[in-house]
């Protein structure tokens, strides 16, 4: 894969935010303490708040602020008929290649060159490709019978299609209309890697848009188009950002259109989300293996039909990592490098932190006060440790927009100094509108 324009992306971006990741507390690898854990990762103080922004702006979008699409939490584990149905059984492999000289097995779809191991370098060394299916299989119950197989869900997309008539039949609402859902799903990645860019558990956010047929290319190009908004307006750079098409041969047989969208990560052009036209694929195949009916009557026309399906599928993790690379910034000041991450507010982890100047009590216990306030309205943070500067230094680096210290002055004239992380300056507010003046500012 080509390996981005220095000018647009650091080389160094990559190591540089994962160092930060396990710094500040975003990101640690998994049972760190017994040597780390095959590529899982736990998110921290600072990362399960990241993870949380991404997941609350996704559904704030998605569900919220439309009336046309709900929201469904479905269950994690599955019987082996879903997965049969849905054709996961079956399909839902990824070509697997050993290397007869190193043992390195790798995923030969996602090799540059397919003759050569990129361990060890040798050439035409590779075993022919094996279908491996990444589902991971369990038993629910004591026994371990094969009555008992249960599947970890892949995706979280077939809890939508298997709910299609209980949501159908509960909730008002008919085509065109979308079942949202956000959740783990587990995949037994070959090769998992990029630090949270692939591992084998992570989190999706994905919806299901439920259409007439004849409408189904309007609604795909209109996901397409929404979706990719979506990542600009919380502070992708545009020339980070882009839609790529699927070509004929990339699309699953009964899709009519996917496209991704891409991010420019510091080794090229990868995937975020993937926005398909997936026909009545899915509902046909759950009708046709539950013999439940999964259609819809249009009293209107008199038509009954099995609707179409858009679906826009994105990773939580994976694009929590994206809006990380993409906020993070070296600066100089005053001859002293300065690392801030200029995430958007509704995505900072802490939207202000509360900073008293000194330790002693007849400051810190109204900025603790100060702090109640304003936690009843925003997530904030609370430091009185460390000089003034280092504190700031550490915001930044959560990517803090706003630090408030509560000063000796403050005591008296109950206002306090609000500092903006993007433009460094410093502003005297009253205690009193601090509410107001971070809300107009933090939406
Ligand atoms: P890839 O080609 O990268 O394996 P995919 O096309 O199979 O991904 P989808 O099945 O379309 O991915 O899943 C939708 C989204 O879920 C992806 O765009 C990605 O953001 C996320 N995702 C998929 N697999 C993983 C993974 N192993 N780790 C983290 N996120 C993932």
């Amino acid at each position: 894969m080509a390996e981005p324009d220095p000018s647009l992306v650091d080389p160094n971006l990559f190591d540089k935010v994962v160092n930060l990741c396990k710094r500040r507390g975003f990101v640690f690898p998994s049972a760190e303490i017994y040597g780390g854990f095959r590529s899982t990762y736990d998110y921290g103080p600072i990362g399960v708040l990241l993870l949380r922004n991404v997941k609350e702006a996704w559904w704030r979008s998605m569900v919220q602020l439309r009336h046309d699409v709900v929201g469904l939490d479905a269950a994690i584990l599955g019987p082996p008929q879903i997965w049969e149905a849905s054709g996961h059984l079956a399909n839902f492999t990824d070509p697997l290649v050993d290397c007869t000289n190193c043992q390195s097995r790798w995923r030969l779809d996602k090799l540059d060159d397919p003759n050569t191991c990129p361990n060890c370098g040798a050439v035409g060394k590779f075993t022919e490709p094996r279908a491996f299916n990444l589902m991971f299989k369990t038993h629910a119950g004591p026994v371990e019978d094969s009555g008992a197989v249960a599947y970890l869900r892949p995706e979280t997309a077939q809890g939508m299609f298997i709910n299609f008539s209980n949501v159908l039949n509960t909730s008002r609402k008919k085509p065109p209309f979308g079942i949202a859902q956000i959740g783990k799903s587990f995949r037994n990645e070959i090769t998992p890697g990029n630090f949270v860019f692939r591992t084998r558990e992570f989190e999706q956010m994905e919806m299901e848009f439920f259409v007439p047929p004849e409408d189904a290319q309007h609604w795909y190009e209109y996901w397409c188009a929404t979706r990719l908004q979506w990542y600009l307006d919380h502070g992708m750079p545009a020339e980070q950002i882009r839609l790529r098409p699927h070509d004929a041969d990339e699309l699953s047989h009964y899709s009519s259109g996917t496209s991704d969208v891409e991010y420019l990560y510091p080794w090229g052009w990868d995937e975020l989300e993937g926005i398909a036209n997936r026909g009545n694929f899915d509902l046909t195949a759950h009708s046709n293996a539950s013999g439940e009916k999964l259609d819809y009557f249009d009293q209107a026309t008199n038509e009954r039909y099995i609707p179409h399906v858009i679906e826009p599928a994105a990773g939580a993790t994976r694009t929590a990592m994206a809006f990380l690379m993409a906020a993070y910034h070296e600066t100089e000041v005053r001859g002293e490098k300065r690392t801030v991450l200029r995430f958007h507010p509704r995505i900072a982890p802490y939207k202000a932190a509360i900073l008293p100047l000194s330790k002693k009590a007849e400051l810190t216990g109204p900025a603790t006060e100060l702090f109640r306030t304003l936690a009843n309205h925003f997530m904030c943070d609370y430091d009185e440790t460390q000089s003034i500067g280092k504190r700031y230094a550490r915001q930044d680096e959560l990517g803090t927009p706003f630090c408030i210290t509560y000063d000796f002055d403050s005591v008296d004239d109950q206002a306090v100094t609000v500092r903006d992380r993007d433009t460094m300056e410093q502003e005297r507010v009253p205690v009193a509108g601090l509410v107001e003046y971070l809300a107009a500012r933090l939406v």
